[in-house]
């Protein structure tokens, strides 16, 4: 018998087939270890952008030049769409239905879509629309951090997956 009760994870839902991505499209589909979370109904599927009521296809957003999500939080940096439309408020509101999403279902865990103004969690675009990256956290991934949840990016579910074996071990 389990010494642990299975963890409930985060889970972007362009990593789960669903296309909500602002060009209409998902990250992943099918993806081996996904599918067996889902199975074990581990996994909270969400979109912070369309929860806040972006609909798809949506522009595409980035951090204003210099700053990451944690400066969004505190105020200090802006996003914009592509045509020049801040949309700070609307992205800040969408990091907080993601923790409080995450806080009532118990995630201890998220694994989030790398880059996305709002789920990356090792980069983001650099504000200039050019395609260049830099290192950083969006805001839905900061928010979720300063909540204390620990977050991987969809190319690392299975180190996850191997914490949560090791955690979960009898
Ligand atoms: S906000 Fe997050 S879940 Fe929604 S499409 Fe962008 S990366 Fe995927």
């Amino acid at each position: 018998m389990a010494s642990h009760s299975r963890s409930k994870i985060l889970v972007s839902a362009c990593l789960l087939g669903q296309a909500v991505r602002y060009n209409g499209t998902y990250r992943l589909a099918g993806h081996e270890i996904l599918a067996r979370w889902q199975q074990e109904a581990r996994i909270v599927a969400l979109c912070p952008e369309l929860a806040v009521g972006f609909p798809t296809p949506r522009a595409p957003v980035e951090i204003a030049r210099g700053g990451d999500g944690a400066d969004v939080l505190a105020g200090a940096a802006r996003l914009f769409e592509n045509g020049g439309r801040d949309v700070t408020d609307l992205y800040s509101a969408a990091a907080h239905i993601a923790v409080a999403r995450a806080v009532a279902a118990g995630c201890r865990y998220a694994v989030l879509t790398d880059g996305s103004p709002s789920c990356g969690s090792t980069f983001i675009y650099d504000g200039s629309f050019s395609g260049a990256t830099k290192p950083g956290r969006g805001t839905t991934a900061a928010a979720l951090a300063a909540a204390g949840i620990v977050m991987f990016p969809e190319s690392d579910i299975e180190r996850l997956d191997l914490v949560l074996a090791s955690e979960e071990r009898t």
